[in-house]
């Protein structure tokens, strides 16, 4: 039985497993009060030639160094449990923080317990080995999208150098930070939830056999360290590291994609030439409040011998008439009304809430300013003179079709034209 130890207090000192207890001075400040020699190896004291107990948390282990160490026993103090990844050179280990309180589970806790493994990859790193680890990380920190991971308690392992450019955090002070810290505030409540079923789904380990995919139906918000929220695209993957799983997601940052397709979804809809919503809005804008029982008129106005300034002033100035238009035209004094352009020198409107009395009236006037030339618009060569002829349907109740209601509309306006322009008519 030689070279075993023999007493329990060899059993102690040889065993990896450190414990230390901490509590706090007269003045707050944390101090280690006892430890045992497996604790004293991990820290700065066991350097110093005779380490003597207590010894303040900042003397053992530099504040500077493990600034999340300290915050985690802070938070310990208020309750929490809590655990730590501690690396050292080329050792690691593992803590737990746990709170201690007094006889009655509802005291204070005065003491926090740590508890830490030497986890320590048990043979020595060859050289091969060392290559793979930088290698690794030369190769996930020269990656163009952001790469983060999470433990199984959401604590990031992991987090790159475009991670750091992404969300503004150095690596350091990612690491053993809850994950949440990089999702919007809204976000943050239901993540843990998320992980959790992402994690159960057995799709999730179908995933696993092939690469994952980035869509748009993953895109999702970051939140960058000043609090800007980030568009992203995010791939997550579950990985099993020997034998502990952990989360890894590739993080793409998408903020010029999404600002290109709000510009081109805007676009779809916007006419060109004047800024108004186009046909296409507003039959959508009409559609929808034909659904509902609202009250709605619309109307279709047409320019009047629009080719003959077309012919006499050049395409240009058409153009400009146009617009002048556009501006008028957008001014109706009724809230939540559309007007939009219809195609060439056509233009629509819709009026919701008003009805076949006021609706007229509301296209006369428009067509009275047009008349006098009330307009705020300076010519670009001298005003151009003209009218508009203006045919207003309201709808019937129950009445549900826009093509229907806008051929009404048509039919109205062709009467306008024919009985001699510059004129309203109502079918
Ligand atoms: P009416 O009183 O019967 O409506 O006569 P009009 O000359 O206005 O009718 P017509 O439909 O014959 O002419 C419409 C003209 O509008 C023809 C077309 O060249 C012109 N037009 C259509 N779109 C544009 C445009 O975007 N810019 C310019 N400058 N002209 C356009
Ligand atoms: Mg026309
Ligand atoms: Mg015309």
């Amino acid at each position: 039985m030689s070279g075993l130890p023999n007493t329990s207090r060899e059993i102690t000192e040889g065993a990896t497993i450190g414990v230390a207890i901490v509590g706090r001075d007269a003045r707050g400040g944390l101090i280690v009060r006892t430890c045992n020699d497996a604790f004293m190896r991990m820290t700065d004291a066991s350097r110093a030639d005779t380490p003597a107990l207590p010894l303040a948390v900042d003397a053992m282990m530099p504040a500077e160094a493990h600034p999340i160490l300290i915050e985690k026993l802070k938070a310990c103090f208020d309750g929490q449990t809590h655990t730590h990844r501690f690396i050292d050179g080329a050792r690691s280990w593992r803590l737990t923080l746990e709170p201690l309180r007094g006889p009655g589970a509802l005291e204070a806790v005065h003491e926090v317990m740590i508890s830490c493994i030497d986890d320590t990859p048990k043979k020595p790193l060859t050289r091969e080995v060392e290559f793979d680890a930088s290698r690794f990380r030369a190769v996930v920190d020269s990656a163009y999208d952001a790469i983060v991971s999470i433990d199984e308690r959401h604590e990031i392992t992991l987090f790159n150098r475009a991670a750091e450019n992404l969300f503004g955090y150095t690596s350091a002070e990612a690491l053993g930070r809850r994950i949440e810290m990089l999702l919007p505030e809204r976000a943050r409540a239901h993540h843990a939830d998320n992980v959790r079923q992402f994690a159960n789904s057995p799709m999730t380990n179908l995933r696993a056999m092939t690469a994952p995919r980035m869509d748009e139906s993953n895109s999702v918000f970051g939140r960058h360290r000043d609090g800007t929220i980030i568009p992203v695209e995010i791939a997550i993957s579950k990985i099993d590291v020997g034998g502990v799983v952990e989360f890894t997601a590739v993080i793409r940052d998408i903020t010029e994609r999404a600002r290109l397709m709000e510009l081109l979804k805007q676009q779809a809809v916007t006419d060109a030439l004047t800024g108004l919503p186009n046909r296409r809005e507003f039959i959508d804008f009409v559609e929808k409040l034909l659904a509902t029982d609202e009250i709605l008129s619309v109307f279709i106005l047409d320019i009047d011998f629009f080719k003959a300034i077309n012919d006499n002033y050049g395409h240009d100035i058409g153009d400009e008439v146009l617009r002048v238009l556009a501006n008028v035209g957008k001014s109706i004094p009724l809230e939540s009304m559309l007007f939009a352009r219809w195609g060439g020198e056509e233009f629509v409107a819709a009026l919701p809430g008003a009805d076949a009395s006021a609706a007229p009236r509301i296209a006369d006037a428009l067509r009275q300013r047009l008349e006098r030339q009330d307009v705020e618009h300076v010519w670009r060569v001298k005003a151009i003179p003209f009218t508009v002829s203006i045919g207003v349907v309201t709808r019937e109740p129950g009445e549900r079709d826009v093509d229907a209601l806008m051929r009404r509309a048509d039919r109205a306006l062709y009467h306008a034209k024919a009985a001699g322009r510059n004129r309203v008519e109502v079918r």
